[in-house]
């Protein structure tokens, strides 16, 4: 079987340092808001270009605090998509906010930003666009609708940890950059993990009291908080692995470069690139009619795929008292072809040649 994941693999290859990075946390015995932390938010935030950076509990959280932190709450809308995960849009119902959707440009996945003016109401307070894929949504015409309408805007980044717009890495084009260092993405964490990346300093000092239980100093609450830190643990192994990133991303755009050569894309749309960006692969997304049976098919010859995803939130169970009335042509057509293909640092080229011979020879008479 070639694994859509298989962190084992990872582990193999890395045990060494991550076993030291682990037993240096145990000595010396902190666990909580430690130096590992300090030095992740450090490292991270330079990486990505801002000048602060706080570790938190998952991208979920990322983006609810993020929300909050804005003062964006009860009756406020935020302009988004449906097509990305679940969290990206939870994010905004528990801050008491409105989503506003906006269908997708068919060829990168990422929002229309041609559809995103005429959303605008007078309860808009900012756009919320994905990265999704590993594909940088088209910031520049986001900033300029975003400054006219006096609009935050808030990055989705949690497939798209290296991505760059125009040169500057996502999460630091808007005013707040959320991540998720949930194992599968591209840097992971072994556990759960989130990252909120900005330039303004009292938006930052606020979202520290916040994820400390509201507390401005020990046993006194200022106001109603979380709790939501990276833990030391965490943080010491994505100290590690952010040494990496870059040449994970490199290896996983070669990997799609084989993808993109080998598949025959008469039978299949492959991911395109946007002239303004560069694409880090998060998933290696095709689009083809015949999705379903391909699955299965490739499944039959053990290749594991997945979907994402293969409901559009708008259409989610959990919201449905809501009576969501949207028309999003694109992501509904979308959603039916796409299919996410193996693609990690950890898979060899043998395999990702097994894969597109197999899809390449779909519909033979002998299969
Ligand atoms: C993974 C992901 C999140 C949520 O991250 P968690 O760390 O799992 O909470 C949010 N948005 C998008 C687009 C994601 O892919």
């Amino acid at each position: 079987m070639i694994p859509f994941f298989d962190f084992k693999r990872e582990y193999s290859t890395l045990k060494d340092e991550i076993n030291k990075s682990l037993m240096e946390v145990f000595n010396k015995g902190i666990f909580i808001l430690g130096e590992e932390v300090q030095n992740f938010e450090e490292k991270f935030s330079k990486y990505v270009g801002t000048d602060y950076g706080l570790g938190v509990n998952s991208g979920s959280d990322a983006l609810f605090m993020a929300i909050k932190a804005l003062g964006i709450g009860v009756g406020d809308e935020i302009i988004t998509v449906s097509h990305t995960f679940i969290s990206t849009v939870d994010a905004i119902y528990r801050n008491g906010a409105n989503p506003k959707f906006v269908d997708i440009n068919p060829d990168n996945y990422c929002i229309d930003v041609l559809k995103i003016e005429d959303n605008i109401t007078d309860k808009t307070r900012a756009i919320l666009p994905v990265h999704l894929y590993g594909h940088p949504a088209d910031m520049d015409p986001i900033l300029k609708i975003a400054e006219k309408n006096d609009l935050y805007v808030i990055e989705d980044c949690s497939q798209a940890h290296g991505a760059e717009y125009k040169g500057r890495k996502v999460g630091s084009i808007g005013d707040i950059g959320c991540f998720s260092f949930y194992p599968t993405k591209n840097l992971g964490a072994y556990g759960d993990g989130g990252f909120i990346a900005l330039n303004d300093e009292s938006t930052y000092e606020n979202l520290k009291i916040l994820q400390n239980y509201g507390q401005s100093k020990k046993y006194h609450y200022d106001s109603l908080g979380l709790n939501s830190r990276l833990d030391e643990m965490q943080a010491a192994i994505l100290n590690m692995k952010i040494e990496y990133l870059d040449k994970w991303n490199k290896r996983r755009i070669n990997l799609a470069k084989i993808y993109n050569e080998l598949l025959d894309n008469s039978l299949y749309k492959l991911p395109s690139v946007e002239k303004y960006s560069n694409h880090v692969y998060h998933l290696y997304v095709i689009s083809t009619a015949k999705r379903n049976e391909i699955k299965e098919y490739l499944l039959k010859k053990e290749v594991q795929s997945m979907i994402h995803y293969p409901i559009p939130v708008h259409k989610q169970i959990s919201y449905s008292s809501l009576n969501l009335n949207y028309r999003l042509p694109i992501t509904e057509d979308v959603s039916k072809k796409i299919l996410s293909l193996p693609l990690n640092q950890w898979l060899i080229v043998e395999e990702i040649e097994k894969i597109c011979e197999i899809m390449n020879n779909y519909g033979d008479i002998y299969d």
